[in-house]
């Protein structure tokens, strides 16, 4: 498939944002691929090159995708970075000085979408010395060969500014629709997704053939999708909801998905990105585990000796970075406490919780890794019970596990959920994406920071959509810190996947979540979350928790979520 087309119906979804049409032109696109080529495809419409855990990153610097603009459009430096700053997106940049080039490439060639990818993957890989000039020079390449419209979509993939809007939703249906005309086959496609993460191999898998879809399989090594929790607001709508269950302390700390075969191990963050280098005391004690092949998960805890409890969320992540590994891992010694088991030799996913369990306490505890803390519980009494002692504990509250469900890798199921401490007089909290800042006002004006403009994300539409401006809940250091962060990756423009009614001093790139505590949800004119007939949900006293930097945009509060809760707020449910 010649990547002018892809740029078209890119194009295209940019003028519309309608769903149905937007899955219809994709499907398109999916029906006339190879099974190869659905995979590059894919990656460049979701805006990556490769899934998380393999660590390719495009984020080519903006100033050398400016430099290989002015040299294959035939400009200076001065002149695009002029421009840059006029129209403030870098695609626009790249089209307008294509259409006025000034100097011809000696013959061009219609390009490939996969040929485009392939380059792509080349320019990312690039390192070393000299690597700079190559990757200019391979975009310069593509850049001279380009149409002004395909020049632009290059430049937005390349700089990491490729914001089409597609949720995995959409490519799901549109994968679906390209073989039966229907979301039939959607089902199949998404439980595959789940099971890896990597919906360019969904894709791939599916061109080669459907029935390789039905039969896709849990591969070492490849992360699967965490299970995620709902929230009910009473241990009456959760013993009402799964009856008798399994009750775990919530420890606050950080979620590990850990694979091994025999001496091999790795593991992956919340976002499924690979942290083993982080942890050689934990890949030392799986290794040590008798099991020979295996995939569970567990929340990481750095233990304080000195006053013997648990650190905090902040204080464990001390624990994720890159240098002083040994240092800190003297200093802050982790615990992992294994909650779930999803592949022990074979597929444990689909047993109910109660059978993964007692396989789970077969091999845990061990060393560092412990198991966590379980209880039965028949009714509503006992469970407040636990509730209580876990708040005295210091903890944030308890997961109530079903015992009858199955792993629901990369889904929000009643298998587990939540109850967890309110926040002063706070009701509840939501994780959502920084779109913006503001500047501070009075005693603030020093830090130059005000608040934050933050957003859900709306899987469904493949959007964010704001629903609070926090002001309050800063401390001075925070407020630097943010200030320091955001400043950073300022943009001219609203990200592309954006909807809003107001305007910070400041957009910046959806980077950051925030954990954010509120007293009630309200309906508003000037948010988008969920918006219909002009009034859109949003928080009321907001104010900042902490810095979630475990995950990522695409996995703050969802749009639907925030719906539920405003329901279970009003007492509707
Ligand atoms: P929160 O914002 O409440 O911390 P979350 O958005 O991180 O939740 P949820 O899906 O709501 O994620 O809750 C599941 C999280 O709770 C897991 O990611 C895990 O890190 C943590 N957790 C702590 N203890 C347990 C446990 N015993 N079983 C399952 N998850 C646990």
């Amino acid at each position: 498939m010649l990547f002018s087309e892809l740029a078209s119906a890119f194009a295209e979804i940019e003028k519309r944002s309608g769903r149905l049409e937007m899955t219809g032109l994709l499907a398109g696109i999916y029906k006339k691929a190879g099974a190869k080529e659905a995979r590059k495809i894919t990656y460049i419409m979701q805006g990556i090159l490769a899934p998380p855990y393999e660590g390719v990153d495009l984020g080519m610097g903006e100033r050398f995708a400016m430099q290989a603009v002015a040299g294959s459009a035939g400009y200076s430096m001065e002149e695009v970075e002029k421009e840059a700053k006029k129209l403030g997106d870098l695609g626009l940049v790249a089209e307008a000085f294509l259409s006025r080039k000034r100097q011809h490439a000696l013959s061009t060639r219609e390009m490939d979408a996969g040929y485009v990818y392939d380059v792509m993957l080349r320019i990312a890989k690039a390192s070393g010395k000299g690597s700079q000039d190559l990757k200019i020079k391979l975009l310069s390449e593509l850049l001279n060969n380009a149409t002004p419209l395909e020049g632009k979509f290059i430049v937005r993939y390349v700089a990491g500014q490729l914001r089409l809007g597609i949720g995995d939703p959409t490519m799901l249906d549109a994968l679906s629709f390209s073989r039966s005309g229907d979301k039939s086959l959607r089902a199949e496609l998404e439980r595959a997704y789940n099971l890896c993460d990597d919906l360019g191999l969904v894709a791939e898998t599916f061109a080669e053939s459907p029935e390789k879809i039905r039969e896709f399989k849990i591969e070492l090594f490849k992360p699967i999708r965490p299970a995620l929790a709902e929230r009910l607001p009473t241990p009456e709508d959760i013993i009402g909801k799964i009856g008798e269950c399994a009750v775990e302390f919530k420890f606050d700390g950080f979620r590990m998905q850990i694979h091994k075969k025999g001496s091999e191990v790795e593991i992956y963050s919340r976002k499924l990105e690979k942290i083993t280098f982080m942890y050689p005391d934990v890949v030392e004690a799986v290794r040590k585990l008798k099991q020979g092949e295996l995939i569970f998960e567990g929340e990481a805890l750095a233990f304080n000796e000195g006053k013997n409890r648990f650190y905090s969320f902040q204080e464990t992540m001390h624990r994720r970075r890159k240098y002083g590994i040994k240092k800190s891992a003297a200093e802050y010694p982790l615990y992992v406490y294994a909650f779930d088991l999803m592949y022990n030799g074979g597929d444990c996913t689909r047993l109910p919780y109660a059978e993964r369990r007692r396989e789970m306490e077969k091999i845990f505890p061990s060393g560092i890794l412990k198991i966590s803390e379980r209880r039965m519980v028949k009714d509503t009494r006992e469970l407040e019970a636990i509730f209580k002692e876990s708040l005295e504990r210091g903890l944030e509250g308890i997961m109530a596990k079903d015992l009858k469900a199955p792993y629901v890798a990369g889904a929000r199921k009643f298998a587990w959920i939540k109850l967890k401490k309110s926040y002063g007089s706070a009701v509840d909290t939501i994780d959502a994406t920084v779109v913006g800042y503001y500047l501070g006002k009075g005693a603030r004006a020093e830090f130059e920071f005000g608040g934050l403009l933050a957003a859900v994300y709306n899987p469904e539409r493949g959007k964010f959509e704001t629903i609070a401006k926090i002001g309050s809940g800063y401390s001075e250091e925070e407020m630097k810190n943010l200030q320091e962060m955001l400043s950073e990756i300022t943009t001219k423009e609203p990200p592309a996947d954006l909807d809003y009614k107001i305007k910070p001093d400041f957009w910046v790139l959806p980077k950051y979540v925030v954990e954010a505590a509120f007293d009630d949800i309200t309906l508003s004119p000037t948010h988008t979350c969920g918006m219909k007939n002009d009034k859109g949900y949003a928080l009321r006293f907001p104010r900042m928790m902490k810095l979630r930097s475990d995950k990522d945009p695409k996995e703050s509060t969802t749009t639907q979520e925030v719906m539920e809760m405003y329901e279970m707020m009003r007492g509707e449910k």
